[in-house]
């Protein structure tokens, strides 16, 4: 039985009711977690609120590094525990959920660093002023959490939000939240103090809420959906609390005819099928250059029957997607693009170990998919790669700023000038050149534009979003 955890210390809900723990590899249940209420979140801000007040804005900077960095090191240590945790409660191949918990490590290294590089300006003004600036943590930050990559970002969000001197009270989502109770815990065995991470688990629409509603409540980092991500803008513009947004995507790969396909190639497969297409950055639109789109669908028709899907411990391919609806949700795009006659190139295997109780689906790449389908328009969130045709840098433009989102792109050309060019012309919030990814790249801020959101975490760039600016003037004398 899993419970909240709030305070440094283990607690059941005051609802008294719980949500089953589901392992998408076999649609069975394995545990049970707390269906939290407003009142536990309520409790978990109280104590975030007296943390704050008593003892975590009164450590240096330097001690809150301390603190990160014997964090990460734990985490280290449990990296296994932790990885073992998310693959059972996301459905993760073991390769990625211990890819999650190592990046999980960098992230709390990484902010572990910043902690006390983080500092304000002076700014010359009038004759007799000194004029300085200070970058002041909001105080209590909410943090809600999707169920793809929660250990990730937790690091980012969480791991940001306590270098720049922030406390935080969690939500991760009713799907995924295993690890980040345990890791939780392990910042308690490393000194953390009482309230300064506290998870409180449950539904949205009720616990995540009421956490964005509640007036103790400073900052709210969402990550989710575009749609939840609307929901919550309203509720904190309520009380004007500042919000950062990571939603959705639909990013291009765009490739050129003086492409290296050997390179594009693997790339393009990976990031469709990294986390069974269930990654908010996602390379779900393929746009290929005329003269090379028959020969690349070809090649990567060939690889798309080689990827085998089953179980999260079979370490395959590709795992399961997290739920019954999310594989529903998939079948539907899928049918739809059935009824509006576009073309299947190939799809991968669903190997005979896995249980037909699983929420399996295999890579599909689609073809010719018109720029207004919806599959060229909305988020599927599973391996379903929609691929297009361009003529020209021109088309290839403007079908990359077709959608509402504006999250990552991917451009593949040997052209300098062109590789300039794209990353200019293309409406998104990172931009890949010869590359995808980027490795992770915890270092590099990430965000969106247009319906992908606003603001920016990871990276250095992130703790100013876990900040607000005061400017002080002092006139001499
Ligand atoms: P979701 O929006 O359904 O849920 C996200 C979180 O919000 C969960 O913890 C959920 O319980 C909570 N929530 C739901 N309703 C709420 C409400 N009314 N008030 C407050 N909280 C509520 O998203 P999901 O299905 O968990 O995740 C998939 C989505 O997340 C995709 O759209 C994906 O692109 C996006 N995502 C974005 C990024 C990014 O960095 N941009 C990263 C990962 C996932």
């Amino acid at each position: 039985m899993q419970l909240h955890y709030i305070a440094n210390a283990s607690q059941a809900s005051s609802g008294g009711r719980t949500l089953p723990v589901i392992d998408p590899s076999d649609g069975q249940p394995f545990d049970e977690l707390q269906r939290g209420t407003a009142e536990d979140i309520d409790i978990a801000v109280h104590a975030a609120r007296q943390c704050y007040d008593a003892v975590w804005s009164k450590l240096s900077a330097a001690e809150r590094g301390r603190l990160l960095m014997r964090l990460s090191a734990k985490i280290g240590e449990h990296a296994e525990e932790l990885a073992n945790l998310e693959q059972r409660d996301c459905g993760k191949p073991t390769k990625q959920a211990k890819a999650d918990a190592l990046a999980l490590v960098r992230y709390f290294e990484f902010y572990a660093g910043a902690c006390d590089k983080l500092h304000g300006d002076t700014i010359p003004y009038l004759d007799g002023y000194s004029v300085l600036t200070w970058r002041e943590p909001h105080g209590v930050t909410g943090h809600v959490i999707p169920w793809n990559y929660p250990m990730q970002i937790f690091g980012r969000s969480v791991g940001g939000a306590l270098a720049a001197g922030n406390v935080c009270v969690v939500k991760p989502s009713e799907d995924a939240c295993l690890s980040l109770i345990r890791v939780a815990q392990l910042a308690a065995e490393v000194g953390f103090p009482a309230g300064a991470i506290n998870i409180v688990t449950g539904y949205g629409h009720e616990v995540g809420d009421a956490l964005a509603r509640h007036e103790g409540i400073d900052h709210i980092s969402f990550t989710g959906s575009p749609k939840v991500g609307t929901l919550i803008q309203q509720v904190a513009a309520e009380r004007h609390c500042p919000v950062t947004l990571e939603l959705g995507g639909k990013s291009p790969q765009i490739v050129f005819e003086d492409a290296d396909l050997d390179a594009v190639l693997p790339m393009v497969i990976n990031a469709i099928v990294q986390n069974a297409g269930q990654t908010c950055s996602a390379g779900s639109r393929l746009l290929v250059q005329q003269s090379i789109y028959e020969p690349l669908l070809e090649r990567l028709g060939k690889a798309f029957e080689t990827l085998r899907v089953g179980p999260a411990a079979m370490d395959l391919d590709v795992g399961p997607l997290i739920r019954a609806s999310q594989q529903q949700r998939v079948w539907d795009f899928l049918s739809d693009a059935q009824h509006a006659g576009v073309a299947m190139v190939a799809q991968g295997q669903v190997v005979d170990e896995a249980p037909e109780t699983g929420y399996y689906q295999a890579p599909t790449l689609l073809r010719d998919v018109p720029v207004d389908h919806r599959l060229a328009q909305e988020e599927v969130f599973g391996p379903v790669l929609a691929a297009m045709s361009f003529r020209d840098e021109d088309h290839a433009v403007q079908l990359a700023n077709a959608t509402q989102f504006g999250l990552v792109a991917g451009v593949w050309t040997r052209d300098g000038a062109r590789q300039f060019r794209m990353a200019k012309r293309v409406k998104s919030g990172q931009v890949f050149i010869n590359n995808y990814g980027a490795g992770g790249g915890v270092e590099l801020p990430f965000g969106g534009v247009k319906s992908s959101g606003y603001g920016r975490e990871k990276g250095f760039e992130a703790l100013y979003g876990f900040t607000t600016l005061k400017t002080v003037a002092i006139r001499h004398g």
